[in-house]
């Protein structure tokens, strides 16, 4: 586990914590408003939403604020597996300790920290999560694309979809 970064990135806010599994760091960079089902982008939007707008984030093992309503319609649902496990521990690798995630602190997710993360993916430096994904050519494009459409598009990206 990475350490605990204290700073005055840290969060100050009363705003509760934004559950989030490792690779959904990933996720939502280049989240556009598709997923598994309408619970899930539901789901997907609220958290989204959540961190545009300042709520700050902890890193959670396992199925977070964003998979919460597909397991409940989905018991079995991948969010569970190894795979997905999998995925979160390359991208904690990858990207967590670039955004100053990890041990038992939340922190919020700023514009420089986010941008740097788009770097990191654009150039496909935290992509290792994403091998065998289904979604990975269209998040690849969207990075390609500067990040345009993506509800957590940078400032100088287009609106969101
Ligand atoms: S390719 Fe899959 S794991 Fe990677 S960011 Fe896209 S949806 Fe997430």
């Amino acid at each position: 586990m990475l350490p605990r970064v204290d700073g005055p990135e840290h969060d100050r806010t009363d705003a509760p914590a934004v559950r989030l599994r490792g690779h959904h760091l990933l996720c939502i960079l280049t989240y556009v408003g598709r997923g598994y089902s309408p619970a899930f982008v539901a789901a997907m939007d609220a958290v989204v939403e959540r961190i545009r707008t300042g709520a700050p984030v902890r890193i959670v093992d396992g199925p977070d604020d964003i998979c919460a309503a597909h397991v409940a319609e989905a018991p079995d649902a991948h969010c569970h597996g190894d795979s997905a496990a999998e995925r979160d521990r390359r991208a904690v690798h990858d990207v967590a300790g670039l955004m100053g995630l990890g041990g038992e602190g939340a922190i919020r997710l700023t514009a420089d920290r986010l941008d740097a993360a788009r770097e990191l993916f654009r150039t496909g430096r935290s992509r290792s999560a994403c091998r065998g994904c289904s979604w990975a050519d269209l998040c690849t494009s969207i990075a390609a694309d500067g990040f345009a459409g993506a509800r957590l598009a940078p400032a100088d990206a287009g609106e969101g979809a």
